[in-house]
């Protein structure tokens, strides 16, 4: 049976560790202070966000959103950057992506100072994951990685294959994987024959944004997969298809479905792993909880540096 990776409790022990950070800080004169900044009235980003100042207010960081209106111009949200970038209380600016059509999103997020880009997405700050000197690390993939240390599979010498190439995820998942000495192919919507370059890795990481598309003719027996997608259905015959009947554990996610309508899976066949997988994070409760807490990581190590608390 493979071992399921939970990703919820590798978050609580991050924010555990986040605490006594916190507690030195504010000892050391004040709290860290994160700076969000939410344009117009998208639900999914309203969700995300009200979870980041959630988890802040948990951990004792100071956090504040500021909501401007979706017609702001791009000029104008220059200038709230520009001010948070000369706020001394303000150690981490996020920039909720993705803003509205109108708004110049490159030119955002360049003015961020890259000291205070607890995202990890200033062009700055990828130079430095490129060249392995220290900097934010964008949260998702700096998740992974935390997940795969604490659950001790090692990483080096490992066939390590990444399949998407986006700035938020891919890439930088790949990067890292290199900077610890994976092997690392990176796949795209252009690879001819993905199944046979997946089955190679010993570990997989599906960022594709397709729900369950990643079958057992993807995944070589014994893999560690990590499966980042975060895809809502909402037909049922979606889910019939990822979950038909008689299949162990479709019964269940069909009886969830039909209660809220809606049904989250990841890029990687949920029931598929299960079976090949040496090691798998489930979705939701994988990847997912670890972004959040990353986000928590990078703005208390922009606070320590900036307060020269190391
Ligand atoms: P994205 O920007 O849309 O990138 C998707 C990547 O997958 C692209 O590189 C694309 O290739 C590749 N791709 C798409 N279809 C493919 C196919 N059929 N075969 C091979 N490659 C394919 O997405 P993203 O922002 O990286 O996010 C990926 C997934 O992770 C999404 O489901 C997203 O919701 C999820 N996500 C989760 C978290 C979390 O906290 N758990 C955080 C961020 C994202 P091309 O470059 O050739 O187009």
């Amino acid at each position: 049976m493979a071992q399921i990776l939970d990703g919820n409790r590798v978050r609580d022990e991050i924010k555990n560790e986040c605490r006594s950070r916190v507690e030195r800080l504010v000892s050391r004169g004040r709290p860290p202070g994160l700076a969000v900044v939410l344009v117009g009235h998208n639900p999914a980003s309203e969700i995300y966000v009200r979870n980041k100042v959630k988890t802040s207010h948990e951990l004792g960081i100071s956090s504040e959103t500021i909501t401007p209106a979706e017609n702001i111009t791009t000029e104008e949200l220059l200038s709230i950057i520009d001010k948070l970038n000369r706020r001394a209380d303000v150690d981490g600016i996020l920039v909720q992506m993705p803003l509205p059509g109108h708004i110049d999103a490159k030119r955002i997020l360049l003015l961020v100072s890259p000291d205070k880009d607890v995202d990890g997405l200033h062009p700055c700050n990828a130079g430095n994951l490129v060249q392995g000197r220290p900097g934010p690390r964008p949260c998702t993939p700096a998740g992974i990685i935390e997940l795969l240390k604490r659950y001790q599979i090692s990483i080096a010498g490992k066939r390590a294959v990444v399949v998407g190439r986006s700035d938020l995820v891919g890439k930088p998942a790949a990067l890292l994987l290199l900077h610890e000495n994976a092997t690392v192919t990176v796949c795209h919507s252009k690879t001819p024959d993905l199944p046979a370059v997946c089955r190679e890795a010993e570990i997989l990481i599906a960022a594709l944004g397709r729900p369950a598309i990643i079958t057992s003719d993807y995944i070589r027996p014994g893999a560690t997969v990590i499966d980042v997608g975060m895809n809502r259905l909402d037909k049922r015959s979606d889910v019939e298809k990822i979950f038909p009947s008689g299949r162990p554990g479709s019964a269940e996610k069909l009886a969830a479905f039909d209660k809220k309508g809606t049904l989250l899976v990841g890029d990687v066949h949920p029931l598929d792993v299960v079976e090949c997988a040496g090691a798998y994070t489930p979705v939701p409760g994988g990847v997912g909880p670890l972004t959040i807490a990353m986000l928590m990581v990078n703005t208390i190590d922009s606070a320590e540096r900036r307060i020269g608390v190391c």
